[in-house]
């Protein structure tokens, strides 16, 4: 007897069949299966393997869903009206996130936000460079200044805030909105000891994600002592916690005109290489002898160039995070090199007006889904969370119909299809032999229009075979 059955389910373009499910792995996919301890019917909806998310910073994440919510501001009035209506006590510090005053008219000053709550707030821009400081805020909680602060000044207020741990059912609560999405995995990129910290969170019984632990350059040394090879599960994690890649960030990002191009932005400069071409070629060499994969963050074309001559010279294997900006020839080399291009589609929309000015001219090959794709390159996607939100239907629209709104699509000739972006958000298949990581979906994503497969309504999600999530 099966420990669980999925009775009626319809597989993407097949017709209805049964799932069964042992020890956590699928063992048959057909109609007339044997029964299940349990069993459940899907009523010929649509089931997937579970989708992935390739680019996560939970902690941040998890701190973010229990924050004001000010993505909707067109203005920096937008943002104080939702301050000021804000149903927090009224000494308490206020946090809220996700505004994009880039393109704004009237610039967000000290006086508006003062004006708006005299209490400690602080307003976190979505790109996280910049920090909107309140007066009470600055003085509370020790901040290096009030107002508008940027990059260094802004980073510096958020280690304050950050410096409070995140709570262990903020965590449960945003794995547990994952869930409802549909996800079943990620790939953390938080900076911290991410084995440990997630080690832990199993222990504590949140068990709803597998989690791929990322690392960054400070904690090389010690992962290759200790052998963790990428895809190696972490012991005590029940199966759910692997290792995985060493992050290098080598370049900034476009909004701040830090990431490095081969061309100058509009009023000069090409940008950063946080990371020399031969450091790189070092952190790559000593990764690939380790058995460890890396994510080379590149942002810009020319951080693009140097990451890809880096895994070149090194053989190494891994992902180039966000890929945003791509010489034509260099859409031609990941696939040889084995590169996975790990793509976040919904910054092409946050970014699309910075990108026009910014990067005038070369939008064509910005955000190059299509053109990675038509290389042979392999895609996978992501969100950044919390930079866009841990949702991989929102990736997967934004990728496919390149806007959100009434406005038309942002280079269309760069759109990928519901399939391939489904492809690029999954790490199984449903068929015999691989984990039951499953999500029934109740609408058919093939037929949804933009609106519907942006915010697809997820009947079930199971990762293991143990339900997850379940409003079916
Ligand atoms: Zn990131």
């Amino acid at each position: 007897m099966h420990d669980l059955v999925l009775r009626d389910a319809r597989l993407w373009g097949g017709s209805a069949t049964d799932i069964a499910i042992e020890g956590g792995v699928i063992v048959a996919v057909g109609p007339g299966a044997a029964r299940g301890r349990e069993e459940r019917r899907l009523d010929g909806r649509v089931v997937l393997p579970g989708l992935w998310d390739a680019h996560v910073h939970f902690t941040q994440w998890a701190r973010t869903l229990r924050r004001l919510d000010v993505s909707a501001a067109r203005s920096a009035v937008d943002v104080c009206d939702a301050v000021r209506s804000a149903v927090v006590p009224a000494d308490s510090l206020l946090v809220a996130f996700g505004f994009r005053w880039g393109t704004w008219a009237e610039p967000p000053t000290l006086a508006a936000l003062d004006a708006a709550r005299i209490a400690p707030t602080v307003v976190l821009s979505g790109d996280l460079h910049t920090s909107w400081v309140n007066s009470a805020a600055a003085v509370r909680l020790d901040l290096p200044g009030a107002g508008l602060l940027r990059e260094d000044a802004a980073f510096a207020a958020q280690r304050v805030l950050d410096a409070e741990p995140v709570a262990v059912h903020a965590v449960a609560a945003a794995v547990a909105a994952a869930s409802a999405r549909g996800v079943v995995g990620i790939v953390e990129l938080e900076m911290a000891d991410n084995v440990t910290d997630w080690t832990r969170r199993i222990d504590a019984g949140i068990d709803g994600l597998r989690v791929r632990a990322g690392f960054y350059p400070d904690m090389l040394e010690g992962r290759v002592r200790e052998g963790a090879r990428t895809g190696l599960t972490v012991s005590g994690s029940q199966g759910l916690l692997t290792h995985g890649p060493l992050k290098v960030i080598t370049d900034g990002s476009l909004s701040t005109l830090t990431a490095h191009c081969m061309d100058p932005y509009p009023g000069g400069g090409i940008g950063v290489q946080n990371v020399s071409p031969d450091q790189l070629v070092e952190y790559l060499r000593v990764a690939a002898a380790a058995g460890l994969q890396v994510a080379v963050h590149a942002i810009g074309d020319r951080a693009n160039t140097i990451a890809l001559d880096a895994f070149a010279a090194t053989g190494a294997h891994g992902t180039i995070e966000h890929a945003q900006l791509v010489t034509v020839p260099d859409l031609h080399r990941f696939a040889p090199l084995g590169v996975t291009a790990s793509v976040q589609p919904e910054h092409a929309l946050d970014d699309r007006d910075v990108a026009d000015q910014l990067w005038a001219g070369r939008t064509g090959r910005s955000f190059p889904l299509r053109a990675l794709l038509d290389a042979g390159a392999r895609l996978t996607l992501g969100s950044d969370a919390p930079v866009a939100p841990l949702d991989p239907w929102i990736s997967i629209a934004a990728a496919v119909h390149r806007t959100r709104d009434h406005r038309p699509a942002w280079h269309p000739e760069q759109a990928i299809s519901v399939e391939e972006a489904i492809l690029a958000s999954v790490r199984s298949s449903v068929a015999p032999g691989q984990p039951a990581d499953l999500v029934a979906l109740d609408a058919d994503p093939g037929a949804a229009d933009a609106a519907v497969l942006r915010a697809m309504p997820v009947a079930l999600t199971l990762v293991a075979g143990r339900v997850t999530h379940d409003a079916s």
